[in-house]
């Protein structure tokens, strides 16, 4: 099955045909710098890298761009750094800092390009003039407006009747527009402020200027997808659209345009006010969510659980029960790794189509996963259907650790040389693995029970299957093979 996206501009789903298979092209809204980002960017981080690895999957690593760029140029990054005493570039890159670390904890892959704003004010003057010059935009009190009347297809993205957009727009009124609508390309900066000198003075971009110079930069004039919350479609994407196709008269900005759904916690809107706002870097190790901390894996799990056209609801009951499904499907995977690396066997399993074709219906995570907990049913009984979860996991980012640390992981259960004619093929493996794990288990609550008798029998036990058992001091116990 081809790959098929929801494409907002159509409001279909459809098949997906690049541009150019060769050099398939994404760019995706990326985050304000200003302070470190919270779980709701953390979507639209992981949705944007799952579909970037199924680029990459379906047309190859080489032909895949993916642009997600950094806004360091705002007004709350302004306040922000005025309240610490900084310079902006100190706060921004500090935040860009953690934000990249956030991003590779959450499983995410470095795009691209990760283009930062006032790296391209050049291109933006460029654009700018480029639209004053061909009449879409206009000059006014140091300020410079795009003129929505001169593009008749202005709306077409986010079907907002007129009067809605008018009055969304009119948030902004200001006495020197000529439209309601018309928005701010170039604004004069006053001292302080950080600025650029400009054919028009003194000053700075305004926001959407920053997407559309920066995606022709790294992409070219139109490309295949472009990206972000739902909360950007109107006004940041339809001005975009309304600034790229104006300046060089395409019809198309991107040919498909996508939108994860918002994300609320626990019922309710996130809020600094409700108290219930989170960030990646408190989940990953304070315990504000849940009381305790979570790891990347899980988080990521958790989101992709939801589709991610849909609203999520993030809950504490949501990550433990992705945590219980992460550590289920870790254990089956390590016992294959640990039973292919012990046969001597490589792991070339591939990711199957029962995954794939869920995942290329629009990614449909919430599918793909009830195929990995069929794959985890059938791994019980064969190695197979691990190695399938194992290589499913990778193209949604979920890392699961590399083979050397599971070979350590699963010393517990260490093959028996002296058995190993007997027991050639992996189904006979599992099952005596899960012997000795049924007996450690058993004997743990022996020993928690003070019932000695019960736990020296199942050393012994242990002790005729070739495993020696070692009880530490921290009340745990090492199984290991006896020499
Ligand atoms: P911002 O830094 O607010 O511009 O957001 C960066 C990216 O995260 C954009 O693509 C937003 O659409 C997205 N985003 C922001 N808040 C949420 C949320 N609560 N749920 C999902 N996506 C969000
Ligand atoms: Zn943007």
């Amino acid at each position: 099955m081809p790959l098929r996206l929801y494409n907002t501009l159509t409001r279909q789903k459809v098949p997906f045909k690049p541009l150019d298979p060769l050099s398939v092209r994404l760019y995706a809204c990326g985050p304000t710098v200003y302070d470190h980002l919270h779980i709701g960017n953390g979507r639209m981080l992981i949705v944007f890298d799952v579909l970037f690895r199924l680029l990459r999957h379906v047309y190859g690593e080489a032909h895949v761009k993916y642009v997600r760029n950094i806004t360091d140029v705002d007004d709350k990054i302004n306040a922000r750094a005025a309240e610490r005493g900084v310079d902006i570039r100190v706060l921004t890159d500090e935040m860009t800092h953690v934000f990249q670390e956030d991003a590779t904890a959450l499983g995410c892959l470095p795009p691209t390009a990760e283009p930062r704003a006032t790296d391209h004010i050049a291109e933006m003057i460029a654009l700018i003039e480029r639209l004053i010059a061909k009449g879409h935009a206009y000059v006014a009190e140091n300020h410079v407006l795009f003129d929505v009347p001169s593009m008749p297809a202005y709306g077409k993205l986010s079907k907002r009747p007129l009067d809605e957009m008018i009055a969304g727009a009119r948030v902004e009124v200001a006495p020197y527009k000529r439209g309601p609508m018309d928005f701010v390309l170039w604004k004069p900066s006053i001292p302080g402020e950080p600025g650029w000198e400009s054919p028009w003075g003194h000053g700075r971009p305004g926001w959407h200027i920053e997407c559309s110079a920066m995606s022709w930069k790294h992409l070219g004039e139109t490309f295949d997808i472009h990206g972000g919350g739902i909360d950007l479609l109107f006004p940041h994407h339809e001005n975009e659209m309304a600034q790229s196709c104006s300046a060089f008269g395409h019809d198309i900005m991107a040919k498909v345009w996508m939108h994860n759904g918002f994300l609320q916690v626990e019922g309710e809107k996130m809020s600094k006010s409700l108290g219930n706002f989170v960030t990646i870097r408190e989940l990953l190790t304070t315990d504000k969510f849940g009381g305790r901390s979570w790891t990347g894996e899980v988080l990521r799990l958790a989101i992709l659980r939801t589709h991610y056209r849909q609203p999520i609801d993030f809950t504490v009951k949501a990550l433990e029960e992705a945590e219980e499904t992460y550590e289920k499907w870790f254990d089956a995977i390590s016992s294959a790794a640990h039973l292919l690396t012990t046969l001597g066997m490589d792991d070339n399993a591939q990711v199957p189509d029962s995954v794939l074709q869920p995942l290329q219906d629009d990614l449909n995570t919430p599918a793909v996963i009830a195929v990995l907990h069929e794959l985890h049913a059938k791994a019980r009984a064969n190695y197979r259907a691990a190695s399938q979860l194992n290589a499913s996991l990778e193209i949604l980012g979920i890392h699961i650790p590399d083979k050397d640390f599971l070979k350590g992981y699963f010393r517990a259960a260490p093959w028996p040389d002296d058995q190993s004619d007997g027991l050639n093929n992996d189904v006979a493996y599992l099952a005596y693995m899960d012997d000795i794990e049924r007996l450690r288990t058993a004997r743990n609550a022996a020993r928690a029970a003070k019932n000695w008798a019960e736990a020296d029998r199942i050393r012994d036990e242990l002790a005729a299957m070739g495993i020696a058992v070692k009880d530490n001091k921290d009340g745990t116990t090492t199984l290991e093979r006896k020499r």
